[in-house]
């Protein structure tokens, strides 16, 4: 682009980004939303949002419109908002303009005969038998095609290339086919649609697009795009420049698949916490800015970027860090009476929001006889190094006071019940004592005063084969089979009273825990449900 607009070349840099509304975005989908928009950004130049609607029996509104949101979601405000369909109109006179050029003509082989004359990288192509029909009888039949006079692949339209040229894409691709279909935008007003080969570089094109930003499997089409450019006597001539697909480990990305796990309920929805969505990421509890931080950290380059999920883990970590505040939870509780702290009273103790932003302040958490601690956080035989409670030992509750373990209570089948403690009221947190030490600090919430709530934490939902997909679908595995059971699990536990009124898409550390979300489909009055977002560590170094 800089030496486009060096050279003289360009004199404006216009980009698009280009979906095919079929299904909702994924973080793949971000990078190149972050490259269109971003690009024209440096440049001052535009960017479009192109909806390459040009398949009607996938497409669908639901998807025009989540689309709309997550680009805006993403910070990213659109120049020009279009529909390939919009331009099905001029496509056709083009199409016209290439069979009265003698470059197109009508072909009745079907779709398994046109494949068989292709040919082979290795082999050259066929002629198809109708391939030198007049342009006169070309002319009847593309109106005729048009007109809804032939069943769904009766008839295509194809380009006249070279059947032995060594790019199969130039072995008269089809630009045309029947399809007897409704479409999501025109209608029923066609019952022919372009192909994306023939369509593309006439959409951008049309819309004065200079730069034509696609991944590398496009690479092969780039003499193609231009022949249509050329033959179809279009005035702009964008120019088609590939880069990588990124990739993610554990992470399916592909439209097909995804909606393949919503539609046979492995998710509940496009907008799952576990899917790679960007709709399942917002729900997670990623911020745009963090998606955007992390694609820009995975660059730009032709080669195929595989990342390790950690890499996206480490930006949401790196930009809550200072914007979440702390709080505390119990995921398993396992409640803790404090034998010598008078029945009946309670205290407020102070916390600070996040010890790394003094300027958030302090909040309020009541204290009382009967508190809640995580299961794990106490065991009746603990193996060596094991500083959290067990009997005799005496550990720091977070904000509060030192507590020691003097008994443990359990039912008639031997389960704990509950744990009787005692607590030293010289302790107090912020009190300054230092009359001893204790080697372990857990955290708690006060039993009487908690609110009920809901933690979703989440693993991978397809865990990657070791061998690539390629091998998986010859062994006739499909990645279904490489879905992971234990992708979710949802824990009952109580936090902070303080937490009453949070809404949807909040975010909190909670201590030991990690960084968690509002969850805005099932929170309600009676419970706050909490996505975990991250865990608070991780091995992943840039
Ligand atoms: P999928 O089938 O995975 O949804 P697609 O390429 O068919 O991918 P489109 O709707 O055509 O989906 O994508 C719009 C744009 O996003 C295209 O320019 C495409 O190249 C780009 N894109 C899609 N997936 C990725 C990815 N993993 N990395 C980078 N860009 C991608
Ligand atoms: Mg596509
Ligand atoms: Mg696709």
């Amino acid at each position: 682009m800089k030496e486009d607009l060096e050279s003289g070349k360009r004199n404006n840099v216009y980009t698009r980004f280009p979906p095919e509304p079929n299904g909702y975005l994924h973080i793949g989908h971000a990078k190149s939303i972050v490259i269109n928009f971003g690009l024209a950004d440096d440049f001052n130049g535009k960017t479009n949002l192109r909806f390459d609607d040009t398949n009607p029996l996938k497409e669908d509104s639901e998807y025009v419109e989540a689309i709309k949101e997550d680009v805006a979601w993403l910070g990213y405000n659109w120049d020009g908002l279009f529909f390939a369909s919009d331009y099905f109109e001029e496509m056709y006179s083009r199409a016209i303009l290439l069979i009265k050029k003698g470059k197109a003509y009508v072909d009745d082989l079907s779709a398994d005969e046109i494949r068989q004359y292709r040919g082979t990288l290795t082999e050259p192509g066929k002629e198809s038998p109708y391939r030198n029909r007049s342009i006169e009888e070309n002319l009847v039949l593309f109106e005729k095609m048009r007109k809804g006079e032939f069943e769904n692949g009766e008839k295509v339209l194809r380009a006249k290339i070279d059947m032995s040229s060594p790019n199969i894409n130039l072995r008269d691709p089809v630009l045309y086919r029947v399809s007897h279909a409704t479409h999501h935008n025109t209608g029923d007003a066609w019952c022919i649609y372009p192909m994306y080969a023939f369509a593309h570089p006439l959409e951008d094109a049309i819309e004065g697009i200079t730069h034509s930003l696609c991944t590398t499997e496009f690479e092969d089409q780039r003499p193609l795009y231009n022949w249509v450019i050329e033959e179809c006597e279009m005035e702009n001539k964008p120019q088609q420049i590939e880069f990588g697909r990124l990739g993610i480990t554990n992470t399916v990305m592909s439209k097909r698949k995804l909606k393949q796990l919503v539609d046979e309920n492995f998710v509940d929805g496009w907008d799952d916490p576990r899917m790679p969505t960007i709709s399942g990421l917002r729900r997670k509890g990623y911020t745009p800015e963090s998606i955007r931080e992390f694609v820009k950290e995975t660059g730009v380059s032709k080669g195929s970027g595989l990342v390790d999920e950690a890499m996206l883990e480490h930006f949401v970590r790196e930009d809550l860090k200072l914007k979440a505040p702390r709080t505390m939870g119990i995921l398993k509780p396992l409640k803790v009476v404090i034998t010598n702290y008078p029945e009946g009273q309670s205290e407020m103790l102070d916390a600070e929001i996040n010890p790394e932003v003094p300027e958030m302040g302090v909040r309020q958490i009541p204290f009382s006889r009967e508190i809640y601690i995580e299961q794990e956080d106490f065991m009746e035989n603990p193996p060596k190094k094991y500083f959290r409670l067990f009997p005799g030992n005496e550990v720091r509750l977070k904000h509060a006071y030192f507590i020691k373990c003097e008994d443990v209570i359990k039912d008639a089948d031997g389960n704990i019940v509950e744990i009787h403690c005692t607590y030293d009221p010289e302790t107090k947190s912020g009190s300054g004592f230092t009359g001893r030490k204790v080697k372990g600090t857990i955290h708690w919430v006060d039993a009487n005063e908690a609110l009920p709530a809901e933690f979703r934490l989440y693993e991978p939902l397809i865990l990657d084969n070791k061998e690539d997909s390629e091998t998986v679908d010859k062994e006739e595995k499909t990645f279904l089979d490489y879905v992971n059971e234990n992708s979710l699990e949802v824990l009952q536990g109580f936090v902070e009273p303080n937490m009453k009124g949070v809404q949807p898409h909040d975010k909190f550390q909670f201590f030991r825990h990690g960084y968690f979300n509002v969850d805005p489909k099932h929170s309600n009055n009676e419970k706050i449900v909490f996505n975990r977002i991250v865990s608070l560590k991780s091995s992943f170094k840039l």
